[in-house]
Formats: structure tokens, C-alpha cells, sequence
């Protein structure tokens, strides 16, 4: 059990919080947000530049944040990164696995290649992202915490159009999910995942341009708007530390009731 006071059970005050897609959208709002609630972050993002806008942001608030580049799909990037941070901030406490693309055609016009960058950045990277963090914790008995970014899109074959590789990865990432929270729970190392509906970040840049999809988005969502990234952040932190400390191998929708019809 947390053994925080219940205000102090949301802060995550000396805990250091690697965030992968930390530098844009989703992830830059969890780093802000990370460390507005005492987390020293470190950026885990192949666009190192943007990476350092973010921790800049962070220090200019008074936080503690690094950027690193990295790209998830890469073991020999993602052991360095971890290593460089960890031997930096001296440890690793909690890892938001939140790097993610979307290639949006339609099945039959998916080319292999294509098929298989989503599945790697969606999914094999946050595999590997964290076997790296559960082999440190595990060496060093520390009961991390894991919160994995899913989406409605895990549990749907609809949407606004056709996304084969992202939903697949996406409904995959729900039980990366629940097996690595089986498999590390008696080690007290919790794994839960978040899964936001549409949110207002780059990746939906297309879909924000045009007033008719704008228009079926809020048909398909009871609450009748996107997300923003904020909202998706402060499940992370729910998830992150102390005020889920019974909580693992969870999805908590970030969905204005969109999982709930
Ligand atoms: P985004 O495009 O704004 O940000 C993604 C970040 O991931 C970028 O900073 C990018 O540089 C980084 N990234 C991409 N590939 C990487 C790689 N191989 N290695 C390291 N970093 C990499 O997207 P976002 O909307 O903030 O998405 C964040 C997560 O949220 C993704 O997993 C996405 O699938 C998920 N999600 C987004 C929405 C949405 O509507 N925006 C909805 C549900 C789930």
C-alpha cells in the first residue's frame, strides 16, 4: 500500500519518469505534467531537438527534465538511452511507454514495410522499453510502475477510416498490458495503460483540418469533443504513482464515454 498522506498520493516527488514520444502531443503534455508533480523526467524521443525544447520548458518552471534521443524500435538505441538516463538521474522509477505512429490506408494497399513500422514503434518498442526497465528494477528491487499508451482504437475495427497496423498494434498493447502486470505483479512492479479517444495532438492533424470528420467524431463520442493532451497526462499520473497503488493490469479509458456505447 502507498504509504503517502492522501494529498502527497498523487505526487511523484523524487521519482524519475522516462517518457517515450516525450518531446510532442501526448508525451510533452506527461513530461510538464510529470514534473509539475515533482518527477524528474528524462525525454526519450528520436527527435532529440524538439526532446530539448520540452526539457527546457520543464527548467524554465523550475523542473528537473533531460531530453535523449532514442528510437524504440531500436535495442542498441533504447539500451543506450535507458543506460545514458539512468546513470544520469541514478535510477528509473517510472516509464511511460507513449512513442507511437499511425499509417492510415486501407488493407489492401498497406505495404509490408509500412505494416511493420507501426507494429515496431507501437508495439516491439514498448516491449522493448520495458524488459529494459523491469531488468533494472528487478536487479535492483524496486517496484517501478509501467503506464503504456493504448487507445479506443484497441478495442475497435471502426473508426474514421481504415488503420490496420495501428489498431492491430493497439489491441496487442492491451495485452502487453495485462501479461507484464501478471507477470511482475509479485515483484510489485505495476503495468496499467491509458487509452485515450481522438486528443488534439499532431498525430490527428488530418482529421482537425476537415470540419466533416471533425463533425463524426463528435457523433461517435458521447461527451462531443476530442480529448486534450492534459486530460490523457493526468490518467498517466493516476496510474504512475502512489494513488493506484492496487491498481495494475488496467486500461483506463480517456474516452468521453466513446468505450461506453
Ligand atoms: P504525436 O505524433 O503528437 O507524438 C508522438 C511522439 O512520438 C513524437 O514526439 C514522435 O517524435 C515520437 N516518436 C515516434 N516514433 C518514435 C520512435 N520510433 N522512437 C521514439 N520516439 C518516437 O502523437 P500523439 O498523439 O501525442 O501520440 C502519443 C501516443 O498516443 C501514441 O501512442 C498514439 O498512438 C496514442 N494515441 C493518440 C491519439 C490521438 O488522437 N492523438 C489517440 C489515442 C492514442
Amino acid at each position: 500500500m502507498s504509504s503517502s498522506t492522501p494529498e502527497k498520493m498523487f505526487r511523484l516527488d523524487g521519482r524519475r519518469a522516462f517518457i517515450t514520444g516525450g518531446a510532442g502531443g501526448i508525451g510533452r503534455a506527461a513530461v510538464l505534467m510529470f514534473a509539475a508533480f515533482g518527477a524528474d523526467v528524462a525525454i526519450f524521443d528520436r527527435d532529440v531537438d524538439a526532446g530539448r525544447a520540452v526539457a527546457d520548458e520543464v527548467m524554465a518552471k523550475g523542473g528537473v527534465a533531460a531530453a535523449y534521443g532514442l528510437d524504440v524500435t531500436d535495442e542498441a538505441s533504447v539500451l543506450d538511452a535507458f543506460a545514458e538516463a539512468e546513470h544520469k538521474s541514478g535510477g528509473l522509477d517510472v516509464l511511460v511507454n507513449n512513442a507511437g505512429i499511425s499509417i492510415r490506408k486501407p488493407s489492401t494497399e498497406l505495404a509490408l514495410e509500412d505494416w511493420n513500422k507501426v507494429i515496431a514503434v507501437n508495439l516491439t518498442g514498448m516491449f522493448l522499453c520495458s524488459r529494459t526497465a523491469a531488468r533494472s528494477w528487478l536487479s535492483r528491487r524496486v517496484m517501478g510502475t509501467v503506464v503504456n499508451t493504448a487507445s479506443i482504437m484497441s478495442y475497435s475495427g471502426g473508426g474514421l477510416h481504415p488503420n490496420i497496423s495501428y489498431q492491430s498494434a493497439k489491441a496487442a498493447v492491451v495485452n502487453l498490458t495485462r501479461t507484464l502486470a501478471v507477470e511482475w505483479a509479485s515483484a510489485g512492479i505495476r503495468v496499467n495503460a491509458v487509452a485515450p479517444t481522438w486528443v488534439r495532438t499532431p498525430l490527428i492533424d488530418h482529421l482537425m483540418n476537415d470540419p466533416v470528420q471533425m463533425e463524426k467524431i463528435c457523433q461517435l463520442t458521447p461527451m462531443r469533443r476530442l480529448a486534450e493532451p492534459e486530460e490523457v497526462a493526468s490518467a498517466m499520473i493516476f496510474l504512475a504513482g502512489g494513488a493506484s497503488s492496487m491498481t495494475t493490469g488496467h486500461v483506463l479509458a480517456v474516452d468521453g464515454g466513446y468505450l461506453a456505447m
